[in-house]
């Protein structure tokens, strides 16, 4: 049976390697932490899911936290006004519900799984070097490392790489307590609060190791008023500067926040970096070649919640184009194939995300201010994070934008 390596236990490696595993192949995972540093480190994203991607892992039969997640079945969207009041606000219903499950709940899951299941997991922080050894001993390696280190073996993109430098100031916390949102309280939604030219909140119901919570998500401006958290060690310091930027930009979000307390002294995390798009194969000193994946190749800012699922429909696609190989060589010619499979889906990620990180053009404020007067332009675009292909059909150019609210405007 045929030998794979897969280097990182994160949503993209792990899920390939239950995939591959389910079919028959003898995997070796790689992970620089266990499933236990994993369970109780610090926290590493907000992980929402949409349907897609949630259906990618009821195919291999990985959804085990599935009846203890919330179902969040509606994507809000504010804009702050500059009174503090909202100019917009309006929440969109999702077709099939989301659901986001505490990485350090799944990937120790997960990966005890597949322990459980006889594969091989080897803790260890893989280097350049190693991978050069491995290469040779196994049939296919696969770098799932997620934006550690080892992406310097994949060469930037630079025509598919808009920006170098970070959008977005990074800042989360993991709470309980937070009330529910006054105006809908009978079902759970990803709140998007914008505030412009300032940055974003987003708030979103998760289960983590201590049952249901919350996420309180700053994602700020480079060098504004909400890139604040850069040396904010302590986690309760770290909460107190959430809670106080909520009450003075998005003062409606605070009052449900008043009670708030911290799930654990690793509930929170703070960071930037630059998106990024890279070639699909890294080169080896000793001569081979590895195929990246998920965030090692295509790395988005997380304004739009994209990266798990991006993870999710990587791993879907990598594992296809793997077992449809068969016995052939995992080349080059291959590698660069599989990648192009998944660029398919990947670019209107791309797209999306970076036009969301910028100013938006007039179009893209009357699509998002008629949402609150017109219902399923709030449901399309709320379905839009399952789907960002749909956005090529009505968000990128004003005349597709203007076509699209003219068809769905009740005649006058
Ligand atoms: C603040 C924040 C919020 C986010 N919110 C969302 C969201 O709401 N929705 C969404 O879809 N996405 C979100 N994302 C993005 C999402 O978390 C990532 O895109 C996704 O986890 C990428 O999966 P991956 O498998 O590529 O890598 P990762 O999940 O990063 O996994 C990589 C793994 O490899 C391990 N590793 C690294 N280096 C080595 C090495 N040398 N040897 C061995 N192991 C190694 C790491 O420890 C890790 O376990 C968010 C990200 C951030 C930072």
């Amino acid at each position: 049976m045929r030998k794979i390596l897969i280097v990182g236990a994160g949503q993209s490696g792990l899920q390939i390697a239950l995939g591959l595993q389910s079919h028959g192949y003898e995997v070796t995972l790689m992970s620089n932490r266990t499933a236990d540093e994993i369970r109780s480190g610090r926290v590493m994203s907000t992980q929402c899911m949409f349907h897609t991607a949630l259906q990618h892992e009821r195919e291999l039969e990985l959804n085990f936290w599935e009846n203890q997640a919330p179902r969040i079945e509606g994507l809000g969207v504010s804009v702050a006004a500059p009174d503090s009041g909202r100019a917009v606000d309006w929440v969109g219903k999702l077709d099939g519900y989301a659901q986001s499950v505490d990485q350090r709940v799944k990937m120790a899951g997960w990966m005890e799984t597949f322990a459980q299941r006889g594969g091989q997991v080897v803790i260890h922080g893989a280097a350049v070097g190693d991978l050069d050894y491995f290469s040779r001993t196994y049939d296919l390696v696969l770098v799932a490392a997620g934006k550690g280190e080892l992406v310097s073996m994949f060469e930037r993109d630079a025509s598919r790489s808009v920006f170098d430098a970070p959008q977005r100031a990074l800042a989360v916390a993991y709470v309980h307590g937070l009330a529910p949102r006054p105006e809908h309280p009978d079902f759970d939604a990803v709140r998007c609060n914008l505030v412009p030219g300032v940055g974003e909140l987003f708030i979103m119901p998760t289960f983590t190791n201590t049952g249901r919570a919350d996420i309180l998500f700053w994602e700020g401006v480079p060098g504004g008023p909400l890139d604040a958290f850069k040396g904010v060690k302590d986690p309760s310091e770290h909460l107190a500067l959430t809670l106080e930027l909520m009450e003075r930009f998005v003062p409606w979000e605070y009052a449900r926040a008043t009670k708030v307390e911290l799930t654990d002294a690793n509930g929170t995390l703070s960071g930037r970096y630059a998106p990024t798009v890279r070639k699909p194969v890294g080169r080896l000193p000793g001569g081979g070649a590895v195929l990246g994946v998920a965030d090692v190749v295509v790395a988005n800012d997380p304004i739009t919640g994209q990266g798990s699922n991006s993870a999710a429909k990587c791993a879907a696609s990598y594992l296809s184009s793997i077992v449809e190989h068969g016995d052939q060589p995992f080349d080059e010619a291959w590698m660069r194939s599989a990648f192009d499979r998944y660029w398919d889906t990947a670019q209107h990620v791309v797209k999306w995300t970076n036009a969301m990180l910028g100013v938006p053009p007039e179009h893209v404020l009357n699509l998002i201010g008629a949402a609150g007067q017109l219902q399923p332009v709030a449901d399309r675009f709320a379905n839009g994070f399952n789907d960002p292909a749909d956005f090529e059909n009505f968000f990128f150019e004003p005349e597709k934008t203007n076509a699209y609210l003219a068809s769905v405007r009740p005649a006058a």
